[in-house]
C-alpha cells in the first residue's frame, strides 16, 4: 500500500473504532484515534504476521501497553483478516464478547498480550524480546505506551532491563499526546524530556510526528538498523486525531459520541463500509 492508501486506511480504522464505541455505548475513542496511524503502519506495512496463523512462533509481536486504546487494535485486526470475514458488530465491552474493554489474549485472535493495567507493556515486551534472543529468533517486538503511563515506575524497570539485555529486537512507541485520563500529563506528574530520558538509559531514540505515515515507516526502518540497543520512537500525537470535535479534547479520553457527532464522524472520516 502506498502512503495515500495507508492514510485512508488509518481513517477507516478510526471510523470503525468510533462506530464500536458508539454502538457499545462505552469506550475510549480519544486514545484509540491518537495511535491510528502507528497501528496502520505496523499491521499493514511493517509487521511480519500471518492472520491465518496468529500464534506463529516467528511472528512479530505487539504489546499494546495502553490497552484502553483497543478499539483501534480490534479494527486493525479485523481489517487485516484475523477474524475471517470483517467484523461489523464488535459488541465492545459486552459480557462474554471477544472484544473486551481492554485486550485479552485468550479471547481475541491476534492479541499477543493481555494489557490494560498500565505500566506493564515495556517490561513484558522486553521479556518477549529476551525470549526471541534466547531462541535465536529474528522476530521484532513492538510496544505502544502512553505518555501519562510513563509515570508508572515499572516502565523504567523495563526500560533499564531492555538496555541491559541489549534488546535490538524491541521497538517502543511513546504516544506523546500530552494527556492522560485525569488531565494533562504536565499537570499530573510531568514527563518532560521523554526522549532524553530514554537516551540516558542507553536506548536509541527518535522523535517524529506520529501522524505522518512516512515518518513512522522510516523511523521503524531506522530502528531496525540499530544493533545492541533497544529503540524508542517518541511520537508527537494528537488525542482524538481525525475528528474535529474530538481532537486534543481530553473529555474524549472516555466517552460516547451523540447521534449527531456520529454523523459528523461518518462525514469527516469518509463513512463506514
Ligand atoms: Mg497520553
Amino acid at each position: 500500500m502506498n502512503t495515500a492508501e495507508l492514510k485512508q486506511l488509518a481513517n477507516h480504522l478510526r471510523m470503525v473504532a468510533v462506530d464500536m464505541v458508539y454502538k457499545g455505548k462505552d469506550g475510549h475513542p480519544g486514545p484509540a484515534l491518537s495511535i491510528a496511524d502507528i497501528m496502520t503502519v505496523l499491521y499493514f506495512d511493517k509487521m511480519r504476521i500471518d492472520p491465518e496463523n496468529p500464534d506463529w512462533e516467528d511472528r512479530d509481536r505487539l504489546v499494546l501497553s495502553k490497552g484502553h486504546a483497543c478499539p483501534i487494535y480490534y479494527a486493525a485486526l479485523s481489517e487485516r483478516g484475523y477474524f475471517g470475514e470483517k467484523v461489523t458488530d464488535f459488541k465492545l465491552r459486552a459480557l462474554k464478547s471477544r472484544f473486551q474493554g481492554h485486550p485479552v489474549m485468550n479471547k481475541t485472535k491476534g492479541v499477543d498480550m493481555t494489557s490494560g493495567s498500565l505500566g506493564n507493556g515495556i517490561a513484558i515486551a522486553s521479556g518477549m524480546a529476551i525470549a526471541g534472543k534466547y531462541k535465536k529468533k529474528d522476530y521484532y517486538v513492538y510496544s505502544i505506551v502512553g505518555d501519562g503511563e510513563l509515570q508508572e515506575g515499572i516502565c523504567w524497570e523495563g526500560i533499564n532491563t531492555a538496555a541491559a539485555h541489549k534488546l535490538d529486537n524491541l521497538i517502543v512507541f511513546v504516544d506523546k499526546n500530552g494527556w492522560q485520563s485525569g488531565g494533562s500529563v504536565e499537570d499530573t506528574i510531568g514527563t518532560n524530556n521523554v526522549r532524553e530520558r530514554f537516551e540516558a538509559f542507553n536506548w536509541h531514540t527518535q522523535e517524529i510526528d506520529g501522524h505522518d505515515i512516512d515518518a513512522v515507516k522510516q523511523a521503524i526502518d531506522e530502528a531496525k538498523k540499530v544493533t545492541n540497543k533497544p529503540s524508542v520512537i517518541v511520537c508527537n500525537c494528537v488525542k482524538g486525531k481525525g475528528l474535529s470535535f474530538m481532537e486534543d479534547d481530553n473529555a474524549w479520553h472516555k466517552g460516547v459520541p451523540s447521534d449527531e457527532q456520529y454523523q459528523m464522524a461518518l462525514k469527516e472520516l469518509g463513512g463506514i463500509q
